[in-house]
């Protein structure tokens, strides 16, 4: 395949191979809904991969930061239950991950009071991702809670000392911040926290059929539990361009590359040899090889998610788990950062 990650997260990719037990994810999703073609490909394949490599998962079910962008979190407990059923339906093992929600774990919140102290207002108001997502938010002003979500994320990250982190590009201004907070607090207390990496996948910006970022609030996203017509209905819908030749050239045809790259990683090949293929068949003919590309990647999945949403008590049984032992891990470091400021 020619979409291969960039140099940086290559490099590190090797340094995993070679000691995945050196290394620890953090990662986790809104529950604001389904999760969609850009998580899998952009983070839930790499946890899956590296999970079964031997590197220890941590995925965080973000409940609190549903309350950045909007005033209410509608169908909590639904999205909550949703989620853990995508995980465990692209194939998260339960069993060796640490699956939790913020909101059950009242040591890692904490955290954020010194984390706060580390930054400054300039730091986070010149933060582009945040300036994006208040540009998306359904809210009319903007809330502290917005302001301050990298730093959130940094006591995600950090309160269970992880130092990989497979996110999207949209993530990785937050990341920084994560990096600077680690650093500001090692420099000033003593060596606690680990400066954690964010690793990008071959396709770290996923556009939904807007020709916009895919985006779960955005009603732009092919939902991995969608079912056959629903992905047929959204791919028609599509955004492409003029131009009747197809080709793969993200940089001038984003959203007609788009759509080769999301047919070329569902069926594990080059998206230039997949932009060939469809040559002068032109917008519609690519449509159809992705609808079908889509929904056969899709199937055995959608057929796990099915079982696994219909049955509530085993969902909740593994988040009750990855509750439990997040809470352990946020206790211990809470108790470490608290000896480090005092000392
Ligand atoms: P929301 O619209 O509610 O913010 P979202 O679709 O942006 O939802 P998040 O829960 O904010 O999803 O993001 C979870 C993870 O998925 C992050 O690591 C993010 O970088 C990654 N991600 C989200 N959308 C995409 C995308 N389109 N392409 C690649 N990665 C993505
Ligand atoms: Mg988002």
């Amino acid at each position: 395949m020619q979409t291969t990650p960039d140099t940086r997260s290559r490099e590190l990719e090797e340094r995993i191979a070679a000691d995945p037990g050196a290394f620890r994810i953090l990662t986790g999703d809104r529950p604001t809904g389904p999760l969609h073609l850009g998580h899998y490909f952009g983070t839930l394949a790499n946890r899956v991969r590296l999970q079964k490599a031997g590197v220890e998962l941590f995925v965080l079910v973000a409940d609190y930061q549903v309350l950045t962008d909007r005033d209410v979190a509608d169908h909590l407990s639904e999205h909550v239950e949703g989620l853990v059923a995508d995980y465990l339906a692209v194939g998260v093992d339960p069993s060796a991950a640490t699956i939790f929600r913020h909101s059950a774990v009242p040591a890692l919140n904490q955290l954020m009071l010194p984390f706060l102290s580390l930054v400054s207002v300039a730091e986070l108001s010149r933060n582009p991702t945040v300036k994006d997502e208040i540009a998306t938010s359904r809210q009319a002003s903007v809330s502290g809670l917005m302001f301050t979500y990298p730093v959130h994320q940094a006591a995600d990250i950090l309160f269970c000392k992880a130092n990989l982190v497979p996110v999207g590009k949209d993530q990785l201004p937050h990341q920084e911040i994560t990096r600077t907070i680690a650093r500001r607090f090692n420099e000033r207390y003593g060596p606690v926290f680990p400066v954690p990496d964010a690793l990008l996948s071959a396709a770290p910006s996923l556009l939904g059929v807007d020709g916009l970022k895919m985006s779960k609030s955005r009603g732009n996203a092919i939902t991995l539990s969608a079912g056959p017509d629903e992905t047929a209905r959204l791919i028609r819908r599509a955004v492409t361009d003029p131009d009747r030749h197809i080709t793969y050239e993200p940089e001038t045809r984003p959203q007609v590359s788009n759509l080769v790259l999301l047919a070329a990683l569902c069926q594990e090949r080059d998206p230039h040899s997949v932009a060939a293929e469809v040559g002068d068949g032109g917008a519609a003919a690519l449509k159809k090889v992705v609808t079908d590309s889509v929904n056969e990647f899709l199937r055995p999945l959608r057929a796990r998610r099915a079982e696994l949403i219909a049955d509530r008590t085993y969902l909740r049984r593994v988040l009750a788990e990855g509750n439990a032992r997040a809470n352990a891990v946020a206790d211990r470091t809470l108790d470490e950062v608290r000896s480090a400021m005092e000392s």
